[in-house]
């Protein structure tokens, strides 16, 4: 096992705009990273660089130390695992797993160790005659993991391994994924543009926006101290609401009413000018089933509902709102940046489950305003 580093790693394709332009990014030994950005980003070519199927344009590959710019793939000793699984159908299982041990000509006894141990982590062990075809769509990703693990890689590589799986196996083997890399304790870079899968699997999540890093972090710091619009945008579902706001003292304004914000977070918005606000949709309640004491005039405003979905444990409420022509532009160019998945022009509201709000009703609504973000509208930097 390796860590890998990334140092000021650019990648141009002709002469046109960098995939990957001065990416830095270290990736500790055993860690899970995770690349994500929407599609084009340049997550693919960074993994495909890591990996040598690709030529850096400029900066520094490292793996274990050393600087592999020039090495060809097999000398890297990574293990990649494709989309497709790319497993050869007129081959048994045993004999996918044992692929690469054959190709490095191993010994039989060494090929058989190695494929009964990899087959019996995976769960495998009874499949072992069987061909590709026979397998669930699950079993075959467990099949190209099977060998990926027997080749005693530095580092597992994975692009997109999920995504031509249903709703129901992604979620089983995003699971599995999970546990097989805590267990092996393998370096692993993954690259995904699915939100979940990055923010469940990752020790560290890298977001990436037209070949640029947008931010480096845990999933944690992403969700709850997102570097800046795009970031803020893109982690979390539904998405974080964005809102035109004007900062006066420890006030900020916004569409539906005025709200109080803790002091420092309001010192480092003064004299901005029309700024960005970022809620996210769970830091809204129904002011109606929470504690009293909790609830305060300056924390709520009173808004009529448009529509309600009602999901069992939670509730959303859509409340429209008219963005001005100063902040306008810039929630456009956002939502192109985010593959159009977000609506600026209405509030997304998470209500607990006990809320009886219903469409039509003008319903008094609290908001956390500790949790309220401020981002500059020109640069997109998160202030607060
Ligand atoms: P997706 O999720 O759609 O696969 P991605 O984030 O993995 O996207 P890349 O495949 O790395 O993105 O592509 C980054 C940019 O580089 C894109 O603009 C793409 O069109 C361009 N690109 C990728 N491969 C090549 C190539 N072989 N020649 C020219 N341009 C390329």
């Amino acid at each position: 096992m390796a860590a890998i580093e990334m140092k000021n790693i650019v990648k141009k394709y002709g002469d046109g705009f960098p995939a990957v332009n001065d990416v830095s990014i270290d990736v500790e030994d055993g860690e899970f990273l995770i690349l994500v950005g929407p599609s084009g980003c340049g997550k693919s070519t960074l993994l495909r660089m890591i990996v040598g199927l690709e030529d850096i344009t400029d900066g520094d590959m490292m793996i274990g130390g050393k600087k592999v710019n020039d090495l060809a793939p097999r000398d890297r000793n990574l293990s990649m695992v494709f989309q497709n699984y790319a497993l050869y159908p007129h081959l048994t299982v045993y004999e996918n797993i044992a692929f690469p041990l054959r190709l490095a000509n191993k010994p039989d006894s060494e090929v058989d160790e190695k494929v009964r141990e990899a087959s019996k982590t995976l769960e495998l062990d009874e499949h072992l005659e069987r061909k590709p075809g026979n397998l669930s769509g699950g079993q075959r990703q467990r099949v190209a993991m099977g060998r990926a693990i027997v080749r005693d890689a530095e580092a597992f590589l994975f692009d997109e391994p999920l995504s031509n799986l249903d709703a129901k196996l992604r979620g089983q083997m995003r699971t599995e994924i999970s546990r097989l890399q805590k267990r092996l304790g393998i370096t692993t870079v993954y690259v995904t543009h699915d939100q979940t899968e990055a923010m469940t699997l990752g020790d560290r999540v890298a977001v990436l926006k037209r070949g640029v890093l947008q931010q480096h972090a845990t999933p944690r710091e992403l969700y709850e101290n997102p570097a800046n619009l795009f970031v803020a945008g893109f982690i979390g579902s539904p998405p974080m609401n964005f809102l035109p706001a004007k900062v006066d003292g420890n006030k900020v304004e916004l569409p539906f009413g005025t709200l109080t914000i803790p002091e420092d977070k309001a010192a480092k918005a003064q004299g901005k000018g029309l700024l960005i606000a970022g809620i996210r949709p769970d830091h809204f309640e129904d002011a109606s089933v929470m504690d009293a004491d909790k609830v305060s005039d300056e924390a709520t405003f009173n808004a009529t509902v448009d529509v309600v979905e009602w999901l069992g444990n939670e509730a959303y409420a859509y409340i429209p709102f008219e963005a001005p022509p100063e902040v306008r532009e810039q929630l456009t160019q956002l939502e192109k940046d985010l593959d159009g998945e977000s609506m600026r022009t209405q509030l997304v509201i998470s209500l607990d489950g006990a809320s009886r709000i219903k469409e039509g009703d003008d319903a008094t609504i609290w908001v956390d305003a500790r949790k309220i973000h401020l981002f500059d509208p020109s640069t997109g930097e998160n202030l607060t």
